[in-house]
């Protein structure tokens, strides 16, 4: 008999699957002077941003928070930090210089997927409710609210236009989250009137992006810090600016002489992001095509459902998991971040994880170890190209900020807050983020340069915002 060239059995089918591996790895390609272009690409539409509203895909919106924690914050506070999947109340007591924080209590609630696409009111009631409840465990702290309403810094992780450090609109939502009726509605409002409707008398004292929560929790423990970044369900950055450098602040001159702006990166835009076929798949499909590109691809939400599309690319053109398309590999979503970084850290030699996960999820059982290979390079490339232009704009922003060189040889230490759970869990992505950073910088600058890892900072600078913008500072 004659067999067919290339297609004997096994060899095509896989030869044509490295192909379409090694295809996408230059699709996703970054090398360094690429890199270079996208930080070029985010200082110029920073700068466009910041001139006018509107001016950019970077929306460089101003929080309102012109002077961060100085260590002085006193009080009992609350906050909510809403954004992921999980949102979380927590008490913190302040104790000012001498004490610091003297008790942080918190509660992790899962928001029902349902609420994430649902109404306005259904939502900010059933938080409302998980806030009510959290409060009914004050116990004996409630000696410190004579008379006193109680006070909250709100950590909402979605772009809003600001009118005060207490209110502001949301412009539209991000991530998994699509309730209509919310978008263009005061968010403190909406949360406040759910608050009335369960009978909770508290007050929203700062409305924060959690970039800027983070931004704040981080200054309360170092004094150097500079920039927030989030590397989590969603990604986005915020960073002390000269007031002067805001043409579209028309606004009373800050004493600070600065304003924390919250850029919202994640809908960076530029020719020169390494876009394939599989990311204009995944817009398409979205929750919200056209918008976010940068964020899709480097945020957790995103990264796994990038590799799911490709493998059901190869399942279908190249039948590698034979000539039915396995039916869960048609479920988006169904191919979580961690999963993916679970199966890219397997070091077994027959990549066990990974022929386990893909049984588990994807009920694709017997895989081979040239099949589990492919999916190892899929996650490594995916990972990667999420880790480099994350980093690449980073690079972006201390450019902005002229730290990205020595000035006059004098060493000027930038710590950046880091929080997400992306960035904490996913250690080659992580490894790789730091290790770019450090390439696009140099050694020199690099060493002066110091990531830290911010876990929970939003939820504690929420509170810590909270209590500079009390309405009862004056009077104490
Ligand atoms: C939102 C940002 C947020 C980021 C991280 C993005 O989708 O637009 O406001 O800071 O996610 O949570
Ligand atoms: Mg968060």
């Amino acid at each position: 008999g004659v067999v067919e060239e290339g297609w004997s059995e096994s060899d095509g089918k896989w030869e044509r699957a490295a192909e379409m591996v090694k295809e996408l790895e230059e699709k996703c390609g970054t090398p360094v002077w690429k890199l270079r272009q996208v930080a070029d690409a985010m200082v110029a539409e920073m700068n466009a941003g910041l001139a006018s509203d509107g001016g950019s895909k970077l929306k460089m919106l101003i929080s309102y928070v012109d002077s961060l924690p100085t260590g002085e914050e006193k009080g009992l506070y609350y906050a909510l930090d809403l954004g992921g999947t999980n949102f979380r109340v927590l008490r913190v007591h302040l104790g000012g210089k001498e004490k610091g924080i003297i008790k942080r209590e918190f509660e992790e609630v899962s928001i029902p997927p349902h609420l994430m696409t649902g109404s306005s009111n259904e939502l900010f009631d059933f938080i409302a409710m998980a806030l009510a409840k959290f409060v009914a465990t004050e116990g004996e702290d409630s000696h410190l609210f004579p008379g006193r309403q109680r006070e909250l810094g709100f950590t909402f992780s979605f772009p809003v236009r600001q009118s005060s450090i207490a209110s502001g609109t949301l412009i539209k939502w991000t991530k998994g989250f699509s309730i209509e009726d919310a978008v263009g509605e005061d968010v403190v409002s909406e949360l406040s009137k759910a608050m009335e409707r369960v009978g909770l008398d508290m007050r929203v004292a700062a409305l924060v992006n959690d970039t800027i929560g983070t931004l704040a929790g981080g200054r309360y423990n170092d004094p150097d810090v500079i920039a927030a970044v989030i590397l989590g369900t969603g990604t986005n950055a915020a960073y002390v600016e000269q007031i002067h450098a805001i043409p579209k602040w028309h606004g009373p001159l800050p004493k600070s002489g600065e304003m924390v702006i919250n850029t919202e990166w994640g809908n960076f835009q530029s020719s020169h992001l390494p876009l394939t076929e599989y990311d204009q798949t995944l817009d398409d499909e979205s929750l919200n095509p056209g918008e976010q590109t940068y964020e899709k691809l480097i945020s957790g939400m995103y990264l796994g459902e990038i590799v799911r599309i490709v493998l059901l690319r190869m399942a279908e053109e190249l039948l590698i998991f034979g000539d039915i398309v396995p039916s869960k590999l048609k479920i988006p979503f169904i191919l979580r971040t961690p999963d993916m970084s679970a199966m890219h850290h397997d070091t077994s030699s027959d990549l066990t994880v990974v022929g386990k996960r893909l049984g588990d999820i994807l009920e694709i059982s017997d895989t081979s170890l040239r099949m589990r290979k492919v999916v190892v390079d899929l996650c490594d490339i995916v990972a990667t190209r999420g880790a480099r232009l994350a980093a690449a704009g980073i690079f972006g922003i201390l450019k902005k900020l002229g730290r990205d060189t020595l000035r006059d040889g004098e060493k000027q230490r930038s710590v950046i807050a880091l929080d997400g759970g992306l960035f904490e869990h996913y250690t080659k992505f992580r490894n790789c983020m730091e290790a770019t950073l450090r390439e696009l910088l140099g050694p020199e600058v690099a060493e002066n340069m110091v990531i830290v890892l911010s876990n929970d900072g939003s939820g504690i600078g929420a509170s810590l915002l909270a209590a500079s913008h009390s309405q009862y500072l004056e009077t104490e």
